[in-house]
């Protein structure tokens, strides 16, 4: 009787740790980073990149470690290019201590694509991120549209 017991609560032990794990990898799929400055997370998984666009428009892409906390730029190469309504612009990235900032505001307007792309080092492949920027704020969260942080997208 008593290893019978034993057997079920067992089973019952092995069988929560499994759903467990299964909640936690859904989240972790589909859970939205929100950035600390306030932009949009480009990555899931660490090193994280941040899309954030200062006050004066200017885009500032900061890298993160696992922790949130800013970690040095290394041979990372960053190249913006706002697809605005007037054209494309590609920005001029400005290397800093933990990130990029580009040396020219975004172009006019709202609601236009920009395409961020993170090199690891000037030979390997780009990796391309495609924001819709919208720098109006989002009702909910209140965050500008394009580092909305809400579950549905908008
Ligand atoms: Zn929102």
């Amino acid at each position: 009787m008593n290893t019978l017991k034993t057997i079920r609560s067992m089973a019952c032990v092995l069988l929560a740790s499994a759903l467990l794990s299964g909640v936690a990898f859904a989240e972790g799929a589909t859970k939205i980073i929100p950035g600390p400055k306030g932009g949009r997370m480009l990555t899931k998984a660490a090193p994280h990149a941040e899309f954030f666009v200062e006050k004066d428009r200017k885009v500032a892409v900061t890298f993160y470690g696992a922790d949130l906390k800013p970690v040095a730029s290394a041979e990372q190469v960053v190249t913006v290019i706002a697809e605005a309504k007037a054209g494309k612009v590609k920005l001029d990235m400005e290397k800093k201590s933990e990130g990029f900032v580009s040396k020219q505001p975004l172009p006019e307007g709202s609601k236009y694509q920009v395409v961020v792309q993170i090199r690891e080092k000037a030979t390997a492949k780009p990796v391309n991120s495609r924001i819709l920027f919208n720098d109006e704020p989002c009702a909910e969260c209140h965050r500008a549209e394009y580092a909305c942080t809400c579950d549905d997208a908008h």
